[in-house]
């Protein structure tokens, strides 16, 4: 779920550019994050799933957390700030995207196809399952196995609930499994879109952190 991306993950990932294997395990799940988010949205639109459109929100959150670590960990905060803007409008127009075609199929009777909503919502889960467990390897402080831990955690319940939303299509043959599960994770995508994008405009004006959800300061902010 897109909880997970209320904050930037480069704040926990302590980067050492000359860890060449961390740094190629931000890589891969660089790539299978963003590309996870292509496959859900063309699928989401192939089989008229909204749920599963809605998951994707997640993994352009997480691509753009890899990539802040990757690229402008070391940048000045400003720079950070203006990203993290950048993802929280994507996030918020993704997810208000989503809310209105809900609301629009209120007066449709669109079942979406439930078996590929099963297998994109199964890859999913099987992707960040291995992106999790590829980084927690990598993971020192007590605060940082925990951070992932929530991360991952809550990153499958959105996909359970999507492969649980496809099972209720299937049984029920409605699309009202699909439009619940939508509903709650695009409302999840524009709360913490909106809470990125307060964060960030702080920063951008006061040149500092404010309101992080954790204790923790990236060492290079100062
Ligand atoms: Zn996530």
């Amino acid at each position: 779920m897109s909880d997970c991306c209320s904050h930037d993950h480069s704040d926990d990932l302590e980067f050492d550019p000359s860890n060449k294997a961390f740094k190629r395990v931000l890589w891969i799940s660089l790539i299978l994050n963003f590309g996870m988010f292509f496959v859900e949205v063309i699928y989401g639109v192939l089989s008229n799933s909204l749920s599963l459109r809605a998951d994707a929100i997640d993994f352009l959150g997480d691509g753009a957390n890899y990539f802040v670590t990757l690229f402008i960990l070391n940048s000045a905060l400003k720079t950070k700030a203006k990203f993290s803007s950048a993802k929280a409008i994507f996030m918020l127009v993704f997810g208000a995207w989503i809310l209105v075609e809900a609301v629009m199929r209120f007066f449709s009777h669109s079942v979406p196809n439930s078996f590929t909503m099963s297998w994109v919502g199964a890859m999913a889960l099987a992707v960040n399952g291995l992106c999790a467990f590829l980084l927690f390897k990598f993971k020192d402080g007590d605060s940082n196995m925990q951070s992932v831990w929530l991360c991952s955690r809550n990153d499958a319940i959105g996909n359970v609930a999507v492969i649980v939303a496809s099972g209720g299509v299937y049984w029920w043959g409605t699309q009202w499994p699909d439009l619940v599960v939508a509903i709650f994770m695009a409302s999840l995508a524009v709360h913490s879109g909106a809470q990125i994008l307060r964060s960030a405009r702080n920063e951008l004006t006061h040149g500092h952190h404010k309101g992080k959800s954790h204790g923790h300061v990236n060492k290079h902010d100062h």
